[in-house]
C-alpha cells in the first residue's frame, strides 16, 4: 500500500491487488515505528495521521518475575516522533489507502487474488488473478509481490529462499483490559513462558511465545492449563481469562518464519516486504522494514517507471535489492540471535529466570537506554522519501 501511493503520488499508473475484503486482520502487528512515522512526515500526512485514534509509546518494558526493567526509550532518538504509535493495522492501512486514493494513477483491487505470473519474451509481463467477478489478467511494466510471507507470486516465481531459524511460534489473542491494570505494552517473562502485552487501550493483544510446532502438545494439555500458563505471566489476568478464552477458538496460531529470498527480482518481477524476507516478530520491526522497503524501491524506480524511453528495469531491481539486503541482514540476524540465546532457553526454564545483567544495565543507565531504541525504531540504514510528486505521467508507464 505505501507503495502504490508513493509510485501513484509519483504520477505511475498503479493497481493494487488485495486478496481479502478488508484489512480488518489481526496478524499484522500494530507497531508504527519512528522511522515510519518520519516517512508520513515527508510524506506532508503525519499531522493527519496523529489525529488518528492512537496510542502512544515512549519506552520499552520487560518485567521478568516480578522486577520490572526499562529497556527502550524513544524519547532520546531526538526525531521528528520519538515514539512508537501503536495503531491497529487496518486504521494504517485504511489511512493510506484514503491518501493513495486522491492520486489519479492508483487503484486497489480488494477480495483480488495474485494467482500466476503471466511471462513473455523471458520476462513477467503481469499477473493472473481471480476477483468478484471471475478471473482477470493485468499487464505491467513491473509486477511487485508484496504478497507477504506465505507469497504465492514468490512460489511462482521458483526464485531460491534460504531458510533462517525460527524455533517458535506465537498463540495470538486479546485479553479484556482493565481500568486498574497498569498502563503501557511490554514483555512478561516467567517460569517457561514469554508473552508481549500491546496495550490497545480497550483489551490487550497478548503474543503467547511457544516452541516452533508446540501448538497440538499445548491443545492437548487443555485450555485450562493454557490459562494457568497465562496467569503466571500476567497474575492480573486471573480474573478475567475463563470468560476471554472460553475455548480454543478465541486463540490463533501464528507461525514464525525468517527467510530471505537469495535474489529479490526476475526481469519484469520484483519482490519487497515479507514476500523478500519474511521477518520474526521478535522487535516488532517488520511492517516497518516492509516500509523502508517501499520507500527505496520508489525513490529508486519510480523515476525509470515514469520514463517511456526505458524498456529494461532490470538494473534498478537489482539496485533495490543492493540497497535493502544490508538492513534486512542485520535485522534477520539480531532476530535469529534474540530467538536462539534468549527467547528459546526461557521457554525451557522450569523456574522463574533471574533479570539478566545486561537488561539491569539498561534500567539503570537511561542513555543506554537510546542505543535499543535506536535499533528498533529507526533500525539500520533509514530511508527517506525521495520520489517526486506529480511527476508527468508519460505513456506506457505503469505498475
Ligand atoms: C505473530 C507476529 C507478530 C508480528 N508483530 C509485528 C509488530 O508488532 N510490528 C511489526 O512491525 N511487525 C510485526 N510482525 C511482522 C510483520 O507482520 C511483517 O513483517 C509485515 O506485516 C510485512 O509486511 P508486508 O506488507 O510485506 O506483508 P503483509 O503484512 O503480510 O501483507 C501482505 C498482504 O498481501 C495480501 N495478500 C497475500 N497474498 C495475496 C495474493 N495472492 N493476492 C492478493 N493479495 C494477497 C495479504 O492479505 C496482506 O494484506 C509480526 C509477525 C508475526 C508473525
Amino acid at each position: 500500500m505505501m507503495l502504490g501511493l508513493l509510485l501513484a503520488r509519483a504520477g505511475v499508473d498503479v493497481v493494487v491487488l488485495e486478496k481479502h475484503a478488508d484489512f480488518l486482520r489481526d496478524f499484522r502487528g500494530d507497531t508504527v515505528h519512528p522511522s515510519t512515522l518520519q516517512v508520513l512526515h515527508e510524506l506532508g500526512i503525519l499531522e493527519a495521521f496523529l489525529q488518528r485514534p492512537h496510542d502512544r509509546v515512549d519506552e520499552l518494558t520487560v518485567t521478568v518475575g516480578s522486577e520490572q526493567a526499562r529497556i527502550a526509550d524513544f524519547r532520546r532518538l531526538g526525531t521528528r516522533c520519538p515514539f512508537i504509535a501503536m495503531v491497529p493495522q487496518w486504521d494504517f492501512l485504511d489511512f493510506l489507502r484514503d491518501h493513495a486514493q486522491a492520486y489519479p494513477g492508483f487503484q486497489l483491487l480488494m477480495r483480488t487474488q495474485a494467482r500466476e505470473l503471466v511471462r513473455a519474451d523471458g520476462r513477467v509481463t503481469g499477473v493472473r488473478a481471480i476477483g468478484p467477478d471471475g478471473p482477470l489478467e493485468i499487464r505491467a511494466d513491473l509486477v511487485v509481490g508484496c504478497d507477504g510471507r506465505d507469497s504465492v507470486l514468490r512460489g511462482a516465481s521458483g526464485l531460491a529462499v534460504r531458510e533462517l531459524r525460527a524455533p517458535i511460534d506465537v498463540m495470538w489473542m486479546r485479553i479484556a483490559r482493565r481500568a486498574t491494570d497498569p498502563a503501557g505494552s511490554g514483555g512478561r517473562i516467567g517460569a517457561g513462558g514469554f508473552m508481549a502485552l500491546i496495550d490497545r487501550g480497550s483489551y490487550w493483544q497478548c503474543a503467547f511465545v511457544i516452541r516452533k510446532g508446540g501448538a497440538d502438545a499445548l491443545r492437548t494439555r487443555g485450555i485450562e492449563a493454557f490459562r494457568q500458563d497465562l496467569v503466571r505471566l500476567v497474575p492480573q489476568f486471573a480474573d478475567r481469562v475463563a470468560a476471554e478464552l472460553p475455548s480454543w477458538d478465541a486463540v490463533k496460531l501464528l507461525s514464525v518464519s525468517v527467510d530471505r529470498l537469495q535474489r529479490w527480482w526476475q526481469p519484469g518481477l520484483l519482490f519487497i516486504g515479507d514476500a523478500a524476507h519474511a521477518m520474526s516478530p521478535i522487535g516488532g520491526v517488520g511492517i516497518n522494514l516492509a516500509v523502508q522497503d517501499a520507500v527505496a524501491t520508489a525513490n529508486l524506480l519510480a523515476g525509470p517507471l515514469a520514463d517511456a524511453r526505458v524498456r529494461d528495469l532490470t538494473p534498478w531491481l537489482a539496485r533495490v535489492q543492493q540497497r535493502r539486503l544490508w538492513p534486512t541482514r542485520v535485522i534477520q540476524a539480531v532476530q535469529v540471535a534474540a530467538q536462539d540465546n534468549m527467547i528459546r532457553p526461557l521457554l525451557e526454564r522450569t523456574e522463574v529466570p533471574r533479570m539478566p545483567f545486561a537488561l539491569k544495565l539498561l534500567n539503570r543507565f537511561a542513555l543506554l537506554r537510546a542505543i535499543p531504541a535506536y535499533g528498533v525504531g529507526i533500525g539500520v540504514r533509514p530511508e527517506h522519501v525521495q520520489s517526486p510528486e506529480h511527476l508527468p505521467v508519460q505513456q506506457g508507464a505503469s505498475l
